[in-house]
C-alpha cells in the first residue's frame, strides 16, 4: 500500500471542478452604494446579495459601529465565559428577546457557527435529528457535529416529518427546518410542522435567515407572521448576515435552553466572542429595521413588480412570494453563460451551481432588496428575457 499523495488529490478535485463548470470565483468587490456595486472594476447593479432592507450601509449602524470601537477597540478579546462577553453584547441580546418575545437570547458571531452549537449543544448520540432534505448546510453539519442519527424527509413535506419522527419513538427529538429556503425562495408549512413536533414531544428549531427582518409584524421572521409563538417555536434561529446588514446570530429561547447552550456548545465556549462594536451595529440595525417599516413595504412592492414581469416574460422562475427570485436554468454551463451575459449588460446575478442545489437545478439566484429602484427591476427582466433568448438559440 502507497499513501495517497495530497497533490494528486488536489489536482484531481481541480480537474473534476473544472470540467463539470463548478468552479467558484471570487470576485473583488471594491466599493458598494446602494444597489450598485463596483467589481473587478466595473460598477454593476447587484441582485445576488442577501442585504435585503439594504441596512448594510445604513449610517446609524456606521456611527453606533465606530463610537464602540472608539471606545473599546475592534476585539472582544477572549470567549464570552472567560471574558468577552462586553455589556453591549448583553445590552443587544436583551433588546432582541424582548423585540422577539423570548425570554432570552444568545449572541453568535455568525449563522453557521449558531446552528453548529445548538445542535450540537442540544443532541447527543442516540438522539434523533428530523430535517428538511433542502435544509441549510449549517443545520446538516451541526447534526453530523451532534452524531445524533439524521433523517431528512421530502422537502417541505410535513407528514415526511412525522414519520421519519415516529420511526425512533423512544429518541430524544428534534425537528429543524429553514423558515424560507435559501436556494428556492419558499417557505416552510411552519404551522403543520409545529403541531407535528407539539404531537412528538420534539423540539421544533426555525431557522430565521431569510426571513427575519423581512416578514412579520415589526420583521420577526416568518414564525411570527404565521402567528406561532415561542411555545411552538421553542428554538428559532436569526443570521444576521442577511436583513440585519452585518454579521452574527441570535437565538432566541426560554432561560433553560439558552443557560444549557452556553454552558455546553462547543462552538459557543471555544471561540472568541463577537467584537462589542458589532453588537452595537446589530442594536442599531434592529432599531432601524422594526420602525422603518417602509423598507419592508418598498421590498414586498418590488418582489410583486418582478412577479409580474417574470410572467409577462415568461421567465422560468420557480414559486417564490420572497425576495429571493430563482431562475431555473438546468446544466451548470447554461447558468454560466447566462449569467456572464447579464454581466455584459451590467446586471450582476450569482449563478447557483452543485453542491449548493442539485445535479441538474443550476439556476441564477436574483435576490430584491429595497434598495433597488423600480426601473432597476424593469431593467433586470429585459436584460433577462433578451439573454434566455440568446442562450436559447446557443445552446
Ligand atoms: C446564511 C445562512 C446561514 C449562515 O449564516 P452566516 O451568518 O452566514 O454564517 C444559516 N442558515 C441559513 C438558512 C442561511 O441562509
Amino acid at each position: 500500500m502507497t499513501r495517497p499523495r495530497w497533490s494528486e488529490r488536489l489536482a484531481v478535485a481541480q480537474d473534476r471542478r473544472v470540467r463539470s463548470d463548478t468552479l467558484r470565483q471570487r470576485r473583488v468587490v471594491e466599493r458598494t452604494e446602494g444597489a450598485r456595486v463596483l467589481v473587478d472594476g466595473r460598477s454593476l447593479l447587484h441582485f445576488c446579495s442577501n442585504d435585503y432592507l439594504g441596512l448594510a450601509g445604513s449610517l446609524d449602524a456606521v456611527s453606533a459601529l465606530q463610537e464602540a470601537a472608539a471606545l473599546h477597540g475592534v476585539g472582544s478579546g477572549a470567549s464570552a465565559l472567560v471574558s468577552g462577553h462586553h455589556a453591549l453584547h448583553a445590552r443587544f441580546e436583551r433588546e432582541a428577546a424582548e423585540w422577539m418575545g423570548f425570554e432570552r437570547a444568545l449572541f453568535f458571531p455568525s449563522g453557521y457557527q449558531a446552528n453548529l452549537a445548538v445542535l450540537q449543544g442540544l443532541l447527543e448520540p442516540g438522539d434523533l435529528c428530523v430535517q428538511d432534505k433542502l435544509n441549510h448546510a449549517c443545520l446538516i453539519d451541526g447534526a453530523r457535529l451532534s452524531r445524533a442519527a439524521l433523517k431528512r424527509y421530502p422537502h417541505r413535506d410535513y407528514s415526511g416529518a412525522l414519520r421519519q419522527l415516529q420511526s425512533m419513538p423512544g429518541a430524544a427529538a428534534l425537528l429543524a427546518t429553514d423558515s424560507v429556503f435559501s436556494m428556492d425562495g419558499d417557505i416552510a408549512p411552519l404551522r403543520e410542522l409545529a403541531l407535528v413536533a407539539i404531537g412528538e414531544h420534539a423540539l421544533l428549531l426555525v431557522d430565521e435567515a431569510h426571513s427575519i427582518g423581512v416578514m412579520g409584524p415589526e420583521g420577526r421572521g416568518a414564525c411570527a407572521a404565521a402567528a406561532l409563538s415561542p411555545r411552538d417555536v421553542p428554538v428559532l434561529v436569526a443570521p444576521l448576515g442577511k436583513a440585519f446588514g452585518g454579521q452574527g446570530a441570535l437565538v432566541f429561547g426560554a432561560v433553560a435552553l439558552i443557560e444549557h447552550l452556553l454552558q455546553s456548545a462547543r462552538p459557543y465556549v471555544f471561540s472568541t466572542a463577537a467584537a462589542p462594536a458589532l453588537a452595537a451595529a446589530m442594536s442599531a440595525n434592529l432599531d432601524a429595521l422594526r420602525t422603518q417599516t417602509w423598507r419592508r413595504a418598498k421590498l414586498a412592492a418590488l418582489v410583486a413588480r418582478f412577479r409580474r414581469g417574470a410572467l409577462r416574460y415568461g421567465l422560468p422562475v420557480l414559486e417564490s412570494t420572497t425576495p429571493i427570485q430563482p431562475l431555473l436554468l438546468g446544466s451548470n454551463a447554461r447558468a454560466l453563460a447566462v449569467a456572464n451575459a447579464l454581466e455584459q449588460r451590467g446586471y450582476w446575478v450569482a449563478p447557483i451551481r452543485p453542491p449548493t442545489v442539485p445535479e441538474g437545478k443550476a439556476r441564477l439566484r436574483i435576490t430584491l432588496t429595497a434598495a433597488h429602484a423600480e426601473a432597476d427591476v424593469d431593467g433586470l427582466l429585459a436584460a433577462l428575457a433578451a439573454c434566455l433568448n440568446d442562450a436559447g438559440t446557443a445552446t
